[in-house]
């Protein structure tokens, strides 16, 4: 007898958990079983799990409209937009769905802003090793990631890659054809490394000298993940584009592309669209989630506790080197990379057999991504689980 195959496609590696309800940082089975969430559904319930603000501003809207498409005014759309610029370098903002969607939208102003205003010969954008910004073809290329292209030829034209943190491959890499630099300031699938503030802003002198356009991928380290609201405001840098998406919806699908009035003045109408981008739904839960990230004390928050998950990661650090080899990220994304005899993936695993939820990454890494409303005692509950599964290895 064969079994019946599954009606999903197999993408994904899923584990067996499937969860009935949340409430903050917890997660909790059908049959009672409580998580301490430190996934975040990877990065993206910025504020945990049914936040009663964000709860009520969903609800509110779903019994009045949900949808109308752009073919009309959207007036959550204008209030978000004046928000997100009136908080960052933005002038001009475009909604999308996703954050594959809000990179997308970034790679085609980019070519676009040069074929209208700059030079129409450059079209090739700079990427990075270990970045990830989406699963479209195009921003699949855009990362060059070989694990997720194979099989998937012929890649999208127009990119070039260089080692992250290194100015001197990508002067190097520069040439008649270049329009832009896409970088992650803090790289969240790549394994959280953070970018050097030098980096960040080596890169923005090499864009002006060359006449490039520089463009941030924050759809993970945005919205306040790493302490600030966007995560290159660490660096005092202006970009030319921002791509964000994950937090910004707090688990509502959403992203947006944030650009210069010198740059978006390339999209007019008909340029770029979507039916979905900007609903009604999306932007009201978007207007509630800032009016949490920006309208609070949150951002002090998270420098606290992220300087105090900082502290702890150090102690594990120390007891435990022959679990945990290195610690990169910032504020709350953090990771923890593994030596290399222990995979980073049986440690998340073994980290929810205690009722911890972590998100694995590249480079043998272990990525903690706690809400952003996660407190003290929270965190020391999580190193607590974390030391527990470090000393089992050792056990064993
Ligand atoms: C998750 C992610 C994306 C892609 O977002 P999707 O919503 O999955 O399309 C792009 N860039 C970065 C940095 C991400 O973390």
């Amino acid at each position: 007898m064969t079994t019946k195959p599954s009606s999903l496609m197999q993408t994904y590696a899923r584990s067996d958990l499937a969860f009935e309800r949340g409430e903050g940082a917890y997660l909790f089975t059908g049959d009672g079983r409580r998580f301490l969430d430190f996934a975040s559904g990877i990065a993206v319930t910025a504020l945990g799990h049914a936040h009663p603000h964000l709860v009520k501003a969903l609800t509110d809207q779903a019994g009045k409209l949900w949808h109308t498409s752009n073919l009309y005014q959207v007036p959550g759309q204008t209030r978000l937009a004046e928000r997100l610029t009136k908080a960052t370098f933005a002038d001009q903002v475009f909604f999308a769905n996703s954050g594959a969607e809000a990179i997308e939208c970034g790679l085609k102003l980019i070519r676009k802003y040069h074929d209208d205003f700059g030079d129409p010969k450059r079209y090739r954008v700079i990427g990075f090793e270990g970045s990830f910004h989406g699963r479209t073809l195009s921003t699949l290329a855009a990362a060059g990631n070989e694990k997720y292209l194979k099989g998937y030829a012929p890649n999208v034209d127009g990119f070039d890659h260089c080692a992250f943190n290194n100015l001197n491959e990508v002067r190097a890499k520069i040439g008649p054809e270049t329009a832009a630099i896409l970088v992650e300031p803090v790289q969240g699938e790549g394994g959280m490394r953070a970018a050097d503030i030098d980096f960040l802003k080596g890169l923005r002198k090499v864009c002006d000298e060359f006449g490039l356009l520089l463009m941030f991928d924050e759809v993970q380290s945005g919205v306040g993940r790493t302490g600030k609201f966007l995560a290159h405001e660490w660096a005092g840098i202006t970009p030319d584009i921002v791509s964000i998406a994950k937090g910004i919806g707090g688990g509502f699908p959403m992203g947006a592309c944030l650009a210069t009035s010198k740059v978006a003045a390339a999209f007019g109408p008909g340029a770029h669209g979507t039916t979905f981008g900007g609903n009604p739904l999306a932007m009201a839960v978007g207007n509630a989630v800032l009016d949490i990230v920006l309208d609070t004390d949150l951002m002090a928050h998270v420098n606290k506790a992220g300087a105090h998950l900082d502290a702890r990661i150090d102690e594990l650090l120390k007891r435990f080197p022959g679990t945990f080899a290195a610690k990169h990220g910032k504020g709350l994304m953090r990771g923890l990379k593994c030596v290399p005899e222990v995979v980073n993936t049986d440690v998340v695993e073994r980290l929810r057999g205690v009722g911890l939820l972590t998100v694995g990454a590249g480079d043998n890494t272990v990525r903690l991504l706690p809400p952003l409303i996660i407190t003290h005692a929270e965190i020391d509950s999580a190193i607590d689980m974390i030391a527990a599964v470090a000393a089992q290895a050792k056990a064993a």
